[in-house]
């Protein structure tokens, strides 16, 4: 299986909008297969050369509806940056991942969000909560796992499970007042 830019449902396709189903665990051969290639594309995705010759979009992260499997799996590859400036890359496979609490506080990014799904520009603030904590199946290491995250990489794992729920970033934006943050809301540059 392999996935390049064709794959990509393009929103307003119905698949996009329909609930996904949960998988089970450990994940099928089937299943496998579909997270190996969600995580090859997000991966290559962000080198320069590779995503010219095999037409992918960048991305940090992924979502099985959106190369038209309706099912319950997710990719998140996001690079962090420590306060000693270290960088380092955070990578999760996903399969049934729930929301189980999160912070009464947002945040937002200040350009707003983009997906792969979605070619039209929808500028405005996407809130998101500032933290969350997930409930999940890791497929890279094969356990059920618990995630807390915030900021960044909060926002990409709502985006993405977000897409597991038919939701897309831009049903979030105010129609009225685009840029408008709520209160208790951080900006992330
Ligand atoms: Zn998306």
């Amino acid at each position: 299986m392999k996935i390049n830019l064709d794959s990509i449902l393009i929103d307003p396709h119905p698949l996009l909008r329909a609930k996904a189903q949960p998988v089970t665990t450990p994940l099928s051969k089937v299943d496998q297969k579909v997270i190996m290639a969600m995580r090859k594309y997000v991966h290559d995705s962000k080198n320069e050369d590779l995503a010219e010759k095999e037409k992918l979009r960048p991305a940090v992260g992924l979502a099985a509806p959106q190369i038209g499997v309706s099912k319950q799996l997710i990719v998140v590859e996001i690079e962090t940056i420590d306060e000693q400036g270290e960088s380092s890359l955070i990578e999760y496979a996903l399969a049934n991942p729930k929301i189980i609490a999160h912070s009464p506080f947002y945040s937002a990014l200040a350009t707003g969000e983009g997906c792969l799904s979605v070619l039209e520009a929808k500028p405005g603030y996407v809130h998101r909560y500032l933290r969350v904590r997930i409930d999940a199946y890791d497929c890279i290491n094969n356990q059920q796992i618990e995630i807390k995250a915030s900021g960044y990489l909060a926002i990409v794992l709502q985006h993405e499970i977000d897409h597991l729920n038919g939701i897309l970033f831009y049903d979030y934006i105010d129609q009225e007042n685009p840029w408008l943050a709520k209160e208790n809301t951080t900006i992330i540059e």
